[in-house]
């Protein structure tokens, strides 16, 4: 089945009681028992739901995976993927990570007794650089956010199994439409379902995708014992919002690519970075993985601070808003809001400048797109 076909369909057959072509939402909490010993194949919802269970294969016949398993959010699916380790274990991680995982990492998971080495995974010597003893994971962010920072992740995967590490890829930039991390070799993919897979903001979500029955065991395991999953309403939205999922991809690589060609040549922007642009330093990596190159743009205007809040408070249609990969064209400013958190100097050392503008291109047309920002550019000094 081609991949347009499988967003539409795969997983999902019709009801067999009523023939309803939606599948039901089994807001239930808990399943009856035939006879002692003998179930439908579902117990407590926690453990196993249908309409859970419905999107997770859908979720992986269009990541070409074996297994997937649903979070309540990608925060627990990413916190999922590390109570994997123990303590002792030590992680190379891409040092441009989301906000959220980086707060995970250093507030919560140290305490555990990981340990974390963060690098520029665009270049593989400098992750080979901080492979220890211990290390038991390569886990990176392709595209980055903010900084769209792009890894090559067959390159990647060679390195981690030549090491006998595992590679994680949180794809969320990308999704399964532009990028399919397994079969490029990485061990685990994981998106925050909140983004461009669910698409409309109408929910927070996550999932882990594996082909290791091992991995997706333990994954079970953590659904289980841990019961950070989403509601059957939310699995419910969540398979609504991939149907629509290829033909939003393209619409935003569209429109994010005439942006970013708009930005580019405006005389108060100094700096665009977006994977689909020559001057993106790893485009001819993410041009060789990626099909297209998704909806996340950054930039930099000529007058930094002050110009940059000028701009966010003078757009009309761009909602000035934390989140990204929905349908609404959304402005982030990175330094006091979605990276708030990260101390000034590491946000400097990596780059992630006071004056950098995150858009998330959305699917509207996308001339009213370029009229807002030019518009809310001709107020800025
Ligand atoms: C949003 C996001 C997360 C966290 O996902 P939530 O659904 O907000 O918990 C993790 N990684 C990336 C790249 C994200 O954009």
């Amino acid at each position: 089945m081609h991949f347009d076909t499988k967003v539409v369909r795969a997983g999902i057959s019709p009801d067999p009681t009523t023939g309803a072509i939606v599948p039901p939402i089994y807001q239930s909490a808990t399943f009856v028992l035939e006879e002692v010993g003998k179930d439908k194949g579902f117990d407590y919802t926690r453990s196993s739901n249908p309409t859970r269970f419905t999107l997770e294969a859908n979720l992986a016949a269009i990541e070409g995976a074996k297994h997937a398993a649903c979070f309540a959010s990608g925060m627990s699916a990413v916190d999922a993927v590390m109570k994997l380790f123990s303590q002792g274990d030590h992680i190379v991680s891409s040092d441009d990570v989301y906000g959220g995982v980086s707060r995970l990492f250093n507030q919560f998971l140290v305490r555990q007794g990981l340990s974390f080495t963060y690098v520029d995974s665009s270049f593989p010597e400098k992750v080979e650089a901080a492979i220890q003893p211990n290390t038991k994971i390569i886990w990176i962010e392709t595209p980055t956010n903010p900084l769209l920072k792009v890894s090559d992740v067959k390159a990647l995967a060679d390195l981690a199994h030549s090491r006998g590490l595992l590679l994680g890829v949180d794809s969320t930039f990308a999704t399964p439409a532009l990028l399919r991390p397994l079969e490029l070799g990485a061990d685990i993919v994981m998106h925050s379902t909140t983004k461009y897979i669910s698409g409309h903001n109408q929910l927070i979500g996550g999932v882990v995708l594996t082909n290791s029955d091992e991995l997706q065991a333990r994954f079970r395991h953590f659904q289980k014992s841990i019961g950070a999953i989403p509601s059957p309403f939310d699995s419910w939205l969540t398979l609504l919002g991939v149907k629509t999922l290829s033909l939003r991809m393209e619409r935003h690589s569209e429109n994010a690519m005439a942006v970013a060609t708009f930005l580019e040549r405006h005389p108060k922007v100094a700096k665009v970075t977006y994977p689909g642009l020559e001057s993106h330093p790893m485009h001819h990596v993410a041009k060789a993985q990626m099909s297209a190159f998704s909806g996340m743009i950054s930039f930099e205007l000529v007058g930094g601070i002050p110009a940059g809040k000028k701009l966010l408070n003078s757009v009309k249609l761009c909602a000035l808003a934390e989140s990204l990969g929905a349908v609404e064209t959304m402005i982030t400013h990175p330094a006091t809001m979605t990276h708030v958190e990260v101390p000034r100097e590491e946000r400097l050392a990596r780059g992630l400048t006071d004056g950098l503008v995150r858009l998330s291109v959305g699917i509207e047309y996308v001339g009213d797109i370029l009229a807002d920002l030019e518009q809310a550019l001709d107020q800025v000094d």
